[in-house]
């Protein structure tokens, strides 16, 4: 168990979302901007702001999620944090199609918690 102070963030550091955040963290070891932002009500930037700093504390590790206008609901590939975004023209795992424009792929940000955490204010 990892005890970490987050009374810089006063979005989280609110008791509250303080305990909302206790709790996602028991429930759930890989998160993402959606989990956050529904749980908390932070906006997206707050949620990857907040994930990064968990990254730079060595508690999570960060994963690339690639979305395909072929299913904007599924994710299609993973990449590491080092592989970066996909370079074109690139296949789509999914569906099998060369992907040449840019605008096809959209990008989210899932970390996995490496340790349990306890937040404080
Ligand atoms: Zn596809």
């Amino acid at each position: 168990m990892k005890t970490i102070s987050i009374k810089h963030f006063k979005f989280f550091a609110k008791q509250e979302r303080l305990e909302t955040l206790n709790r996602v963290a028991v429930l759930h070891n890989i998160w993402d901007t959606k989990l956050l932002t529904g749980a908390t009500g932070c906006t997206r930037e707050q949620a990857l702001e907040f994930m990064m700093l968990l990254f730079h504390l060595g508690v999570a590790v960060p994963t690339l999620a690639v979305y395909h206008i072929c299913d904007y609901d599924a994710i299609v590939a993973f990449r590491s944090f080092g592989e970066g975004f996909p370079k074109l023209p690139w296949v789509c795992p999914e569906c099998e199609e060369y992907v040449t424009d840019e605008d096809e792929l959209t990008y989210d940000f899932r970390f996995s918690l490496m340790t349990q955490v306890e937040f404080t204010s």
